[in-house]
């Protein structure tokens, strides 16, 4: 077995390869997110940092992948792309770091990769102080002074994952075997080992881990055996004293259908809550952003849109997503007329999501661009998207069939009630389908109740 720089080592080679065959956007958008995690001398796997992406990669990637694994080992070799990052016992996967050497060549004009989840890049402000100080004392102290288990509970888009994948950077910095798990992911690997007869191993892997960090654990709600299983895994590493977090977008004591050991295993440590973002704090992380996106925008759009977007620092992300998407294309330079288009949607905003940030974002999650989406074009590679656009428009805002269907392109409302059904209906019937579009309504910085059709009535009045 060899570990994480063979993998790395074979990738970044490979990667080179995939350069030439494919564009510098498919290339920056979807080659250079991937992190090599292991190479076992016949099979690459690769981690994706979110399902869609994944999806997306093995649809759109795989056979250029494989051909340039294959070329650049020598030999035939299969590639598994899974979702995690740096889940590994073995060295661990330098997450950001990892990124081949070829993401930093190229033109000074290229927009910057995405940065590190560190402490260092985390703003903290008075809603997330108190996160931000419990992650940091676990990853400087160990699980030492009483904060262990730290578990972190917030909404979507918050800043949970980042800091725990900042605990996981520090104490990798540090030489120790970090396991992070994503609640669902825990899960498979648990259902694999258990039908694979292989719980020992499974077991192994968590006494050999010097530190536990399971993000989203919502997810483990109602599912007894993975608890069970947690629970087990959980005794070991914190009886030996090393250092746990967790994370969910609810209180350990609203989890419902959580077993109550685990209840209060999770509250025995540092609980901390991550609040919304006051306009102090989203106008600090609004103006990182940009300068690391390199886009320079006045005072006064800066201060309006620290007023408006009221979401969490996904949405921030997303305008500069946008705005850099924007600036990158010679065609559309960046001047004050392209930033008041880009930004009117995030300040026309009132409680309902704007149906053209959905669209662009479904056009993201799929690799189309908006004009794909919005085409004639019938072949699946688009029209399914488009339906996931139609039904996403319908579920997260309040406009009309009609109105969604003049968003999409000019089409009647009936095509729209038909495309809106047919994933609804996909939507009951499969559930990993399901899971993906429960990631695009957390890209889109949803959280249940708060927006959409059910919103309208009550949205709060304009002005903060
Ligand atoms: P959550 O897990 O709570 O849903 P994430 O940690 O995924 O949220 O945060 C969403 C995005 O916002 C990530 O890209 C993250 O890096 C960024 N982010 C969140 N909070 C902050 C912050 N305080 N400073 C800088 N970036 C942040
Ligand atoms: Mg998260």
């Amino acid at each position: 077995m060899t570990g994480n720089t063979d993998a790395e080592r074979l990738w970044t080679q490979a990667c080179s390869l995939i350069e030439e065959q494919v564009s510098e956007k498919d290339f920056q958008t979807w080659i250079l997110e991937l992190g090599a995690r292991s190479f076992d001398g016949e099979t690459l796997t690769l981690e994706a940092p979110f399902g869609l992406f994944r999806d997306r990669v093995k649809q759109s990637f795989l056979p250029v992948i494989e051909n340039a694994v294959a070329a650049s080992a020598r030999k035939r070799c299969a590639v598994v792309v899974i979702v995690g990052q740096f889940v590994t016992a073995s060295g661990a996967n330098r997450l950001r770091s990892s990124r081949p050497a070829t993401a930093i060549k190229g033109p000074v004009a290229k927009p910057k990769p995405l940065r590190e989840k560190t402490f260092d890049t985390f703003v903290v402000g008075e809603g997330n102080r108190l996160a931000y100080l419990g992650a940091r004392q676990l990853a400087e102290q160990g699980a030492g002074e009483g904060g262990n288990p730290l578990f972190l509970y917030g909404g979507v888009g918050l800043g949970k994952t980042h800091l725990l994948l900042a605990v996981g950077q520090a104490l990798r910095a540090a030489g120790k075997r970090v396991l992070y798990y994503q609640g669902e992911d825990f899960t498979r690997r648990m259902v694999e080992a258990l039908q694979g007869g292989r719980m020992e191993s499974f077991h192994r892997e968590f006494r050999s881990a010097d530190a536990l960090l399971i993000d989203d654990v919502q997810f483990l709600a109602g599912k007894r055996r993975t608890q069970q299983e947690l629970y087990h895994v959980f005794n070991l590493l914190h009886d030996a004293g090393k250092p746990i977090a967790l994370a969910s977008d609810r209180a350990p004591e609203e989890l419902e259908n959580l077993e109550r050991g685990l209840q209060s295993r999770f509250a025995g440590g540092l609980l901390a809550d991550l609040g919304p973002l006051d306009r102090e704090l989203r106008l600090r992380i609004l103006k990182g952003k940009l300068s690391e996106a390199g886009i320079h925008l006045d005072d006064h759009i800066l201060e309006r849109l620290a007023v408006q977007l009221q979401g969490s620092v996904r949405e921030i992300e997303g305008l500069v997503s946008r705005l850099r998407a924007a600036s990158s294309h010679q065609s559309m330079p960046l001047d004050d007329g392209v930033v008041e288009t880009m930004i009117t949607p995030y300040l026309a905003r009132r409680g309902p999501i704007d149906l053209d940030v959905v669209i662009d974002t479904v056009a993201w999650v799929h690799g189309l661009t908006r004009d794909e989406l919005l085409s004639r074009d019938r072949s699946r590679r688009v029209a399914w998207p488009r339906h996931i656009a139609a039904y996403m428009c319908r579920k997260l805002t309040a406009a009309s069939l009609p109105e969604i269907g003049h968003a999409l392109g000019g089409r009647n409302h009936t095509s729209i009630l038909r495309a809106v059904r047919s994933v609804a209906e996909r939507q009951t019937s499969d559930a990993a389908f399901s899971g993906r579009l429960q990631q695009m309504e957390k890209m889109l910085g949803t959280s249940p109740g708060l927006r959409g059709r059910a919103a309208m009535a009550a949205a709060p009045p304009p002005g903060q």
